[in-house]
């Protein structure tokens, strides 16, 4: 078999057959094709796409590239949550407690910031001290033991998505619907899930804008689930504006305690309480959404959540006394004050604007080895709809000395204020699911 024969018959169009995938990705980990082969094969893909049957080959020889985890012990069912990435999406802080608080064993594999969205682990390092990254025998002992874990991908979990992943990133192929499904499902499902929560993110923050786009992506992943016999849901949730009102990574584990506390904003608790749901009826832990969206509710309101949060923490080698005494997290150095300019209503709050300045503060990398600094971020005082006075706050920038005036010119221009009143984004547009 040639590389290159390959690498021709994506461009000219023609399906390949799955020894033609395995053997590309079998050779690109061994080192016999280099990056420069791969790289024509992305973006062949990219711009010709893959059919069904040619995305779950790939999805199936990325997964196998390396170790596919079992749990023995396992305490629950396990079910994961997965979200294509948005703005001050830090769902899975108290999401993953509080499915656990209800019985779901949740061994979640997790990704950094990517362009301007943020990462759960870039957001969970913030405590000080907080390891994600454990041992494959260290996950599976804590999951057994607490009943989750939130780990990066480490070299034995779907290597083939680690690599591809980075060279896609700078070659301009990132948003595939086909190279994205297969990356993510690939590595979720390396986890060893019995099941699997999708929140496929469209709008101005997300990474497919179009919500039919969204759709197409969504249902591939489902596919793909169903493909490899797995139970998948996913819902597709509009990214118009950033989620909550913290964005940036020691706030977001503010804005995460607040909601582990049962005081979170609505819009965040809406969003926990609909996937967390769906993780429970994967599971078999509920017979309705209701049922189960109630139940995810007391676990964040009785404190159960909290509690699991905290051993979580602690077993993951964070200082819990910063989880017990939020404000023991170090301040940043300034606080900008964005004011309203006229009366009105707040029209839009551009996600990915928000997330960029966030970015520049240092919030963010643009470069691999950039280092995160876990102290700035935007906290916004106001969301799309409501109705503000001239001079009140909108927003509240924590800076250090780096990118400020870019930063706050970005999110200056990221709020527009109109004098009709508008209605309130939806968040929850639409459900796919292999089960119902
Ligand atoms: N998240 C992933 O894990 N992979 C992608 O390709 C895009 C988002």
């Amino acid at each position: 078999m040639h590389v290159t024969e390959i690498i021709e018959k994506k461009r000219d169009k023609r399906p390949l057959v799955k020894k033609e995938i395995i053997y590309l990705i079998d050779s690109y980990l061994d080192g016999f094709v280099p990056d420069y082969q791969m790289s024509a094969f992305l973006m062949a893909t990219y711009i010709n796409g893959m059919n069904e049957e040619e995305t779950s080959w790939l999805t199936d020889a990325m997964l196998y590239s390396g170790k596919v985890i079992t749990h023995n012990n396992k305490k629950g069912p396990l079910i994961d949550k997965h979200s294509t990435g948005g703005v001050g999406d830090k769902i899975s802080i108290a999401l993953v407690p509080a499915a656990a608080a209800c019985g779901i064993s949740v061994p979640m594999i997790s990704g950094r910031g990517l362009a301007h969205t943020g990462g759960t682990l870039d957001k969970l390092e913030a405590i000080p001290g907080f390891s994600t990254d454990l041992s494959i025998e260290a996950f599976l002992d804590q999951v057994a033991l607490v009943g989750c874990a939130i780990i990066g991908q480490t070299r034995d979990i779907a290597p083939a998505d680690k690599q591809l992943y980075a060279l896609r990133d700078v070659t301009g192929t990132v948003s595939s619907i086909p190279l994205i499904a297969s990356s993510i499902m690939s590595k979720k499902l390396a986890a060893g899930l019995d099941g699997l929560v999708l929140d496929v993110k469209f709008g101005p923050g997300a990474f497919m804008t179009d919500i039919g786009q969204a759709k197409n992506l969504a249902q591939t992943m489902v596919l793909i689930g169903a493909q490899l016999g797995k139970k998948v849901t996913a819902r597709l949730t509009s990214m118009e504006q950033p989620i909550g009102m913290m964005i940036g990574n020691s706030l977001e584990i503010l804005e995460s305690i607040e909601i582990l506390h049962g005081r979170g904003p609505k819009d965040t608790v809406e969003l926990i309480l609909e996937l967390g749901a769906e993780m429970l009826i994967l599971g078999n832990k509920a017979k309705t959404l209701d049922e189960a969206k109630q139940l995810i509710n007391q676990a964040l309101t009785s404190g159960r959540a909290f509690d699991i949060f905290v051993r979580m923490v602690k077993a993951q080698g964070g200082d819990v006394q910063f989880v017990l005494e939020p404000e023991r997290f170090k301040k940043a150095e300034k606080n900008i004050v964005i004011e309203a300019k006229d009366d009105g209503f707040i029209q839009k709050i551009d996600s990915r604007k928000i997330g960029t300045a966030v970015g520049m503060l240092g919030g963010g990398r643009f470069r691999l080895e950039d280092e995160i600094n876990p102290r700035v971020g935007a906290e916004l005082k106001i969301k799309i709809g409501d109705q503000v006075l001239r001079g009140q706050p909108l927003c509240i920038i924590h800076a250090d000395q780096r990118g400020l005036d870019e930063a706050t010119l970005r999110i200056k221009n990221a709020i527009s204020i109109g004098k009709e009143p508008v209605s309130k984004p939806q968040l929850c547009k639409d459900r796919i699911s292999t089960i119902n």
